[in-house]
């Protein structure tokens, strides 16, 4: 497992946690300055309190659904900061949400927003992304894209963008993610796959600036991205998305939001007991 963040200047703002059988990966939003959150805390708070309200839930009830479990760490993580922000704030600090858990004969998954989960079984390769935030708000985003990232239009651009997203954020026809609606973990893509005994399997658990090696860089592809993990571990891979982005540094050959994300990977691998 490994975080990296995008930034010398700011933490990472995503986090990891992993207990018995469960990892979980999120990644809080970043809220450009100058547009309300309602919160005090800094970004990072939010994915760090919901990985750990989700490990405490996924102790506690053993045999809840993931979707359970999220929805309990949800609910959990905006109570915890209730007397002090509002999390009702249409800004409230949100995160992307990859879960995994691995018991004897079972592979059970869950993807909530922009973060991926590349699942290999014998069932096959699948590389699991919930982009409905990327069906919202195209031509802003285009506005963005159009701009190199040292262009002094583009702070205003990002701030339309995500002010624009606000609007479509964990309501039906827009994109889901974990902010203080409990109700968004049952909209996450989730399932369970059933492997025989001794089966092994191979499951790397992505925030977006760890997919960019994929789908943004390309430089390589799912079953590739599970190959370099394997041999050169998650540094291996973070380090090349890095150097990729240190040789664009003005966001140009590579169209991007974000000139270097935080990114973090989860590598796994296993057979059913
Ligand atoms: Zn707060």
């Amino acid at each position: 497992m490994h975080p990296g963040p995008g930034s010398s200047q700011r933490p990472n703002e995503d986090s990891f946690a992993a207990v018995a059988d469960l990892v979980i990966v999120a990644d809080g939003a970043t809220a450009p300055d100058g547009l309300g959150t309602g919160c005090v805390h800094d970004p990072r708070w939010y994915s760090r309190e919901l990985t750990a309200q989700a490990t405490a839930a996924h102790v506690r009830y053993r045999d809840a659904s993931l979707a359970d479990i999220l929805s309990t760490a949800i609910s959990a993580t905006a109570d915890a900061h209730a007397s002090t922000c509002d999390p009702g704030h249409p800004g409230t600090p949100s995160s992307t949400v990859v879960m995994l858990r691995a018991r004897a004969e079972t592979l059970e998954w869950l993807v909530l927003g922009d973060a991926t989960l590349v699942l290999e079984t014998p069932h096959g390769l699948n590389a699991i992304c919930d982009d409905r935030l990327f069906q919202t708000n195209k031509e802003l985003r285009n506005q963005v894209l159009r701009t190199t990232a040292d262009d002094p239009k583009r702070p205003a651009r990002i701030a339309a963008l995500v002010d624009a997203q606000r609007n479509f954020r964990n309501v039906e026809g827009g994109f889901w993610v974990a902010a203080s609606d409990p109700n968004a973990a049952y909209k996450a893509r989730a399932d369970t796959e059933r492997l025989a005994a001794g089966t092994t399997w191979r499951a790397a658990l992505l925030t977006d600036g760890a997919s960019a090696a994929v789908d943004t860089y390309g430089l390589t592809d799912w079953h590739g991205l599970l190959n370099l993990l394997d041999a050169a571990g998650p540094n291996g891979l973070l380090e090349s998305v890095r150097k990729i982005e240190a040789d664009d540094p003005a966001a140009q050959r590579y169209p991007r939001i974000k000139r270097s994300d935080d990114a973090t990977v989860a590598y796994l691998t296993g057979a059913p007991e």
